[in-house]
């Protein structure tokens, strides 16, 4: 049997009352004495009593010692034990006084009747010892049972068809039902317990393990819910029969809606910071294709929240020129289990383009279910703006371009006024062989021939300007630097003529190819030159040369060298000389160095200045050459 139960169906308060006050204080041993002698004068008094009416009636002495027997078992109920012992030789002597002969004394005539009361004297002490045991038993089940009403946990007791044996105060608080109404009740009826897994399951694993522990949810008598963290213990009998569990809770209800409370502020937290920075976050199970979205992500890719996404949905909206490098990216990376990282573009239904960078960590903690972490970032502001910037450093190229075609107006109006002259010149002389007797149609012919060559020759000059007067550059095609130089210096001649500045130009033969953008490399170059001749413009003191050179670097670049006899570069300056609307001139703009330098790092190329020992600075552009570009 279980104690609990016995305890629970009792009402001993009376019982209790009796045993406390029967059970001395033995820190007060003259209230401990006062209390035996009351209870012996009592119980010598009411056995002495039994002892005269059996007496009176004329019982004999078996009759007599079964009536005493039962009194010393009532004494031994409510009685402490060393009265009851007490009690017990009280009755011996009675028995002797009253039913022993001779009667009425002590004195005992027959030797036979002291084993009849040698038996009595032992039954009597035997019956006082086990009363004692059985009661020392009670008290201590009461006294577990008022430990257990201590506790605010639910303790309850139930046996293994659920029937509830035993309901603690705890269990009484916290779901309303009073140990009464609750005791005989199926649990998870009265209870109406909703468990986190089958309760078929929960009473396995308690069947197997003899424990189970989990979060229920149960409802009060007054229908409020309340989850309980429940720890369940088996009870089983001395032959491993399952007899009871002993179910015990506490209300873990106020923390559960604080948890709740804080993922739900922890999750509004993290859509607002997605929604700022325009990054949501998605994680795809690659082995059942499924995807997750956070809401910032159904934004960016502007679907309604309620569509299930997958990769296909996204493939819908990816810019038809991105889908392969998309598809190439995402299936190579989860083919080799990697992290990926690239942009690509987005078409909406409006004909929006939309530039998304996407970041994303493959999870190899379940490398048989491969799944992906990651986050997507909406970039087309960004990439708005540095097309803008980039347009905007066209456009001031351009600006600076036909600057410096103002500058060489007198060069270019030299250049396109030779042909012209020559035609001139050519043209009147057909006319005079024409008008010859006989004319001289040979002469004619070549003169013409000359024009024609001539007027090809202004063409091509007027194509350059306008060339380099364009608004859109060209694309960057396979080109030879030796070319860029012959049109510049075509253009420039004039000009470093006119400064009275001997120009050096050597090209060297069979120069790799560069892919290169030839108005923009032009650029450079022009810039260069009016630099390295402006340089030279105050110079009287030493010989003054403008050098130009192409060449090969030991590493297989190509290089291109503007070297001139100026002043040099101030080291003062040296740092900010690239930095736009940097210039030590008058009039300048600012933009030359600056422009050059952007337009060489377009090309993958690099440009410096160095003093020259004697007078003097040198420009050198570094490009790698197409096959290198390719590789
Ligand atoms: P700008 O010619 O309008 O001043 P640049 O960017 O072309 O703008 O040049 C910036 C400055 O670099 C010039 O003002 C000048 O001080 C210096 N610089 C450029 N080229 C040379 C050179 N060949 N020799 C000495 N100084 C130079």
């Amino acid at each position: 049997m279980i104690p609990l139960f016995q305890a629970s169906h009792r009402d001993h308060r009376w019982w209790e009352a009796w045993a406390r006050w029967m059970r001395a204080d033995l820190a007060h041993p003259s209230d401990f004495l006062r209390r035996l002698a009351l209870g012996w004068a009592g119980g010598t008094i009411a056995l002495g009593v039994i002892g005269l009416v059996c007496y009176k009636l004329g019982l004999d002495a078996v009759a007599a010692e079964s009536i005493f027997l039962i009194a010393i078992v009532l004494i031994s109920l409510v009685g402490s034990f060393t009265m009851s012992i007490g009690l017990c030789i009280v009755a011996v002597l009675y028995i002797d006084f009253f039913f022993i002969k001779p009667t009425l004394t002590f004195d005992i005539q027959y030797k036979q009747d002291i084993p009849a009361l040698l038996t009595f004297s032992i039954a009597s002490l035997a019956i006082t010892g086990l009363v004692r045991h059985v009661r020392m038993l009670g008290e201590t089940q009461i006294e577990q049972a008022r430990l257990l009403d201590l506790t605010h946990d639910t303790v309850i007791v139930r046996d293994m068809d659920g029937v509830i044996l035993f309901w603690n105060f705890g269990a009484e608080e916290m779901y309303g039902w009073r140990k009464r109404e609750a005791i005989g009740k199926i649990i998870h009826t009265l209870l109406k317990t909703r468990f986190p897994v089958s309760l078929d399951d929960a009473t396995d694993t308690l069947l197997r393990t003899g424990r189970w522990e989990g979060e229920l949810i149960h409802t009060r008598c007054d229908g409020t819910e309340l989850v309980i963290a429940s720890r369940w213990s088996l009870q089983r009998n001395g032959n491993g029969r399952a007899l009871a569990t002993l179910e015990t809770g506490n209300d873990v209800t106020a923390r559960k809606q604080a948890e709740q409370a804080l993922r739900r502020s922890q999750a509004t937290y993290l859509a607002e910071a997605q929604r700022l920075s325009r990054t949501g976050s998605f994680g795809w199970n690659v082995w059942s294709g499924e995807v997750v979205w956070s809401e910032q992500t159904f934004r960016i890719f502007e679907f309604d929240p309620h569509v299930v996404p997958t990769l296909e949905l996204v493939l819908q909206r990816v810019h038809p020129e991105d889908v392969e490098r998309f598809r190439n990216t995402i299936g190579d990376a989860s083919t080799h289990k990697q992290d990926f990282d690239f942009e690509f573009r987005l078409v909406l239904p409006d004909g929006a383009i939309k530039y998304l960078h996407v970041v994303a960590h493959v999870m190899k903690d379940e490398p048989e279910r491969l799944h992906y972490a990651g986050a997507v970032m909406d970039v087309t502001e960004a990439r708005q703006a540095e097309q803008q910037l980039h347009h905007a450093q066209s456009e001031l190229a351009r600006v600076t371009r036909v600057t410096t075609l103002g500058e060489l107006s007198a060069s270019i109006a030299h250049e396109v006024g030779q042909p012209l002259a020559a035609i001139v010149t050519s043209g009147e002389a057909c006319l005079r062989w024409l008008e010859r007797q006989p004319p001289e149609p040979d002469e004619v012919r070549a003169g013409v021939m000359r024009m024609v060559g001539e007027g090809r020759r202004a063409t091509e000059i007027v194509r350059r300007i306008r060339t380099l007067a364009r608004k859109d550059t060209g694309q960057k095609v396979p080109l030879g630097l030796n070319d860029v130089v012959n049109d510049v210096i075509s253009l420039t001649q004039r000009e470093v003529l006119s400064h009275q500045v001997p120009l050096r130009v050597r090209l060297a033969p069979l120069l790799p190819p560069v892919l290169g953008d030839r108005v923009q490399l032009q650029q450079v170059l022009i810039n260069l030159v009016m630099n390295g001749i402006q340089a030279m413009d105050g110079v009287t003191g030493w010989a003054r040369e403008l050098s130009i050179e192409t060449g090969l670097t030991p590493d297989g670049n190509v290089r291109l060298t503007v070297r001139d006899c100026g002043t040099g570069i101030d080291p003062h300056h040296a740092e900010r000389l690239f930095d736009a609307f940097f210039s030590t001139k008058p009039h300048g703009m600012g933009m030359g160095l600056s422009i050059c330098r952007s337009i060489i790092d377009s090309h993958g190329g690099k440009i410096k200045v160095f003093n020259n020992e004697a007078h003097g600075a040198t420009f050198q552009c570094v490009l790698p050459p197409l096959a290198k570009e390719a590789a």
